[in-house]
């Protein structure tokens, strides 16, 4: 029987381009990971879609959820809700998979407490005034919402002794083997 896969959380200021390095992560080594889709409250951005990027869900939707146990972890960010589907997540781990959680630190911290064995990576910009323009040039939120983000990330930092092991993105392909090794040397010490 194949081993079970571990659960890695992956945190970083907004813009530090987590989003990249997963996607990349997940087209170089399909058949050791899986991402993890979070419900949330938040509205779509343009070209997101249901079931893909999220689970767009309203408030009362995510409450029940949280009542009925069916978030592994969930946490409030720039106004709105956003949580990881339990049951998801645990199958995929019995079937081998590598679970990516893509979550805030508030979420990461909770998967720190419930499952010490967790793999919790942050990422971070190679400077503050890179993440501003990253933001910017992604041209989704509005000057209001990237000035939250980066207090925001201002906050996060303080957590980041926390983690497990902290990546500076500088090159995406660079900061996808570092992960991918460190996942493998872990699994082969289970
Ligand atoms: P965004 O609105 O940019 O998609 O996400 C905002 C923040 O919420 C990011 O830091 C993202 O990693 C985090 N996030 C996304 N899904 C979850 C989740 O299920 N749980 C928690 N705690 N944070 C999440």
């Amino acid at each position: 029987m194949s081993k079970k896969g571990s659960l890695i959380v992956v945190s970083g200021l907004s813009g530090a381009g987590k989003g990249t390095m997963m996607n990349r992560l997940l087209e170089k080594y399909p058949e050791d990971y899986a991402l993890s889709i979070s419900a949330t409250t938040r509205d779509p951005r343009p070209g997101e879609v249901h079931g893909k990027e999220y689970f767009f869900i309203t408030r009362d939707e995510f409450e029940k959820m949280i009542v009925e146990g069916k978030l592994l972890e969930h946490a409030h960010y720039v106004g709105n809700y956003y949580g990881t589907p339990r049951e998801w997540v645990e199958s995929q781990m019995e079937s081998g998979k590598n679970v990516i959680l893509e979550i805030d630190i508030q979420g990461g911290l909770q998967i720190k407490e419930i499952m010490p064995e967790a793999m919790l990576f942050f990422i971070l910009p190679p400077s503050m005034e890179e993440l501003r323009r990253r933001l910017e040039h992604r041209g989704t939120e509005t000057p209001e919402q990237i000035q939250k983000r980066l207090d925001r990330a201002e906050e996060e930092k303080k957590f980041i002794d926390k983690y497990n092991y902290v990546i500076i993105n500088e090159d995406v392909e660079k900061s996808v083997d570092l992960l991918h090794n460190n996942v493998l040397a872990k699994n082969e010490l289970k």
